[in-house]
């Protein structure tokens, strides 16, 4: 069996991390024309710098929950192929032990060179005036994809999720897209499809199962039943 998992800011939120659109999300505190979007950057990329060095940081001092770790475990152990694709930014599913996951919007650990495209393990803190190591251009940005820019990924995503026989959206509002857009894809190549969220999402109708509840509990009893199932 082909299993492709989509994983948004509700799975890492248990570990700490704020989601987006929830009440106290982080778009209550900061505008994403500011600080997620390449006008926002240009306009002030300090601000920018400012809150991804803080997304950084509470990254690095958040653990993986049990949500993530089963899905390692899942990884690990299910004799079909698992493809692990994230919106996060954050690396809870690396520190879990997956081992390969495409991180569809980027990832708050490494910076990117706006001039020659270098990437490399992005500092504690980034600055403006920070220098590309490959180019030395002062054009250090986060390596996280904005709103307005393609996502990384989206071929090779399309090919798993054409070849799935079931998709699992876990901690998504199903609002941001193309990775709204998943489900009606694996659908249409003929997949069964899960929503596991706290609440419905935007796209739920589109799903053939829905469960509703805290992602550290769906998840580890999720993953049980399809292991149990693959003996
Ligand atoms: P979102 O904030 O729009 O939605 C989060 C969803 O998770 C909501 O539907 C909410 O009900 C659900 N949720 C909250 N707590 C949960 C829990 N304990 N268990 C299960 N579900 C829970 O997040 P999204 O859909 O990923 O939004 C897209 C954008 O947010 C992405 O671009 C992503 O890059 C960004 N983002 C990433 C992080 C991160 O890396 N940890 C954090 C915040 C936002």
């Amino acid at each position: 069996m082909n299993i492709v998992i989509l994983t948004g800011a509700g799975i890492s939120a248990e570990s700490g991390l704020g989601t987006f659109r929830d009440i106290d999300g982080l778009w209550t505190k900061y505008d994403l024309n500011d600080v997620a979007t390449p006008e926002g950057f240009a306009r002030n990329p300090d601000l920018v710098h400012q809150f991804y060095n803080a997304r950084r940081m509470n990254c690095r001092t958040a653990l993986p929950n049990d949500a993530h770790t089963a899905l390692a475990r899942l990884q690990r152990d299910c004799p079909g192929e698992v493809d692990l694709v994230t919106q996060n930014i954050d690396d809870l599913h690396e520190r879990a032990g997956s081992r390969s996951v495409w991180h569809m919007h980027g990832e708050v650990t490494r910076a990117l060179c706006d001039a020659c495209g270098h990437r490399w393990d992005a500092p504690e803190r980034m600055e403006p005036s920070d220098p590309c190591p490959a180019c030395e251009a002062a054009a250090t940005r986060p390596d996280v994809v904005w709103f307005g820019e393609i996502p990384y990924f989206l071929d090779e995503i399309q090919d798993r999720l054409e070849r799935s026989d079931l998709f699992v959206s876990i901690g998504t509002s199903g609002s941001v897209y193309p990775a709204a857009g998943f489900v009606a894809i694996a659908a249409g190549a003929g997949a069964q499809t899960l929503e596991l969220n706290l609440e419905p999402s935007d796209s739920s109708s589109a799903f053939t199962e829905i469960r509703h509840g805290k992602a550290s509990e769906l998840v580890p009893a999720w993953v049980n039943e399809v292991l149990a199932s693959a003996k």
